[in-house]
């Protein structure tokens, strides 16, 4: 029976020296702990395994700390009294000793709960049962033991959901932590698609306007184009120093015209004008007056003439009107005016030196006759007036 007790108290010391570092870190660790636990003096701390093994050190230093016991703590002095248990064993007074455990152990109630189950003072329940199987008193040796266990169990239950309550807490904090490491890769994805549509509507913008760029670019080159074009066309059909139709356009409207008033019945005039000796007026003057006569030749002509009459320069100082809608008569009186004018006009105003000169033109009329079968024709009759009021001594008209 002793030696099971001594083989069960071994196992349990064994036990005890693993686990219990590891208990009472995690006892540190309880927040309430901190309230429950009393605080034990440095001396006595030290001194409590040194009396496992009693010198005159651990005597002397016992002996100071009994001066002062007024001053402990429950727990201060329940731990002086395991020591005091420990000299007395030592000195082989184990009912003494038994005495002092029992002392200790009765200070149980009013040790802070957690307190007492650490092993600094459960080890009094140990002491205890040591003690009493020495004496061979093995039930109450068996029974200090089983209060031993007892109270280990209970410590260790409370380490247990000490612990419990520590990994929840960290897996909760684990838990936020990964929770709020996800949040912050959410933003940064939201964050790349926002900059992704920023920069997909940027690059939509850029297209914009380099298309409506081109489009201007484009439009403005069309609109260019179709303004040569009109001029070109413009170009081709005019005379190029009186901006006059030209020979090609007389012809061209001259022809639909013949047609017209000859399917329809209705009259059509032509006069062909040439300017007097205008070789005299090149030479004299020079080319450039002899330019500003003929274009101040074609103004008086232009103001004479109706908006339905077609005016053209058919060669150097030759000039055609076609008439539509006009009789011979009328056109003679159209043509007579013209004449005047021309004859009227002050050279002066187109070049100072020309102050004593007039210049005169010589006019064919024809008009539009059943023995007339073409254009050609029309402006072959003219051309014979016109030659024949040259014959007859220039400025003048004939018919
Ligand atoms: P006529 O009375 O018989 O018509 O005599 P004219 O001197 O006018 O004779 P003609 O019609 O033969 O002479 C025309 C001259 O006009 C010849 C030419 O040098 C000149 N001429 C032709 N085209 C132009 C032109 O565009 N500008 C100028 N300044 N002179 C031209
Ligand atoms: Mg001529
Ligand atoms: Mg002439």
């Amino acid at each position: 029976m002793t030696n099971m007790l001594r083989l069960s108290g071994l196992l349990f010391t064994i036990l005890c020296l693993f686990i219990v570092p590891a208990w009472a870190e995690d006892l540190k660790g309880d927040p309430l702990s901190k309230d429950q636990i009393l605080p034990i003096d440095d001396r006595i701390n030290a001194l409590l395994p040194q009396s496992k093994t009693v010198d005159d050190n651990v005597r002397q230093i016992y002996q100071r700390l009994t001066k002062q016991n007024q001053t402990f703590n429950v727990a201060e002095n329940y731990l002086m009294l395991i020591i005091e248990a420990n000299i007395a064993t030592a000195d082989g007074e184990v009912d003494a000793a038994i005495s002092l455990l029992k002392q200790a152990l009765a200070l149980d109630e009013k040790m802070p709960s957690k307190q007492v189950y650490l092993p600094d003072f459960s080890q009094a329940h140990l002491l205890l049962s040591a003690a009493y199987a020495g004496q061979e008193r093995f039930q109450e040796a068996y029974d200090a033991k089983k209060a031993y266990i007892d109270k280990h169990y209970q410590y260790r239950e409370h380490l247990y959901l000490i612990r419990l309550a520590k990994l929840n807490e960290k897996y909760e904090t684990d838990l936020k932590f990964k929770q709020n490491e996800l949040l912050a890769k959410e933003q940064d994805v939201k964050e790349l698609k926002l900059k992704d549509v920023r920069s997909k509507q940027a690059m939509q913008q850029r297209n914009l306007v380099v298309l409506t760029l081109i489009a201007i670019i484009f439009l403005a080159l069309l609109f260019r184009q179709l303004r040569i074009r009109s001029i070109l066309k413009h170009l081709a059909k005019t005379d190029s120093l009186t901006g006059l139709a030209n020979r090609r356009t007389l012809f061209s409207v001259g022809e639909r015209l013949f047609t017209q008033a000859k399917n329809n019945q209705h009259a059509l005039a032509v006069m062909l004008l040439d300017i007097d000796y205008f070789k005299l007026i090149n030479d004299e003057y020079g080319h450039d007056v002899g330019d500003k006569v003929i274009m101040a030749v074609v103004e008086l002509g232009r103001e004479t003439l109706r908006a339905k009459d077609t005016f053209a320069r058919i060669g150097g100082e030759e000039f055609v009107v076609l008439l539509p809608y006009t009789q011979l008569k009328e056109a003679k009186a159209i043509a007579e005016r013209f004449r005047e004018k021309v004859q009227q006009f002050e050279l002066e105003q187109v070049a100072p030196q020309m102050a004593e000169r007039n210049v005169t033109i010589s006019i064919g009329v024809a008009e539009l006759t059943d023995k007339i079968n073409d254009f050609d024709d029309l402006l072959h009759q003219a051309d014979e007036a016109m030659y024949q009021a040259k014959e007859n001594g220039r400025n003048q008209v004939c018919i």
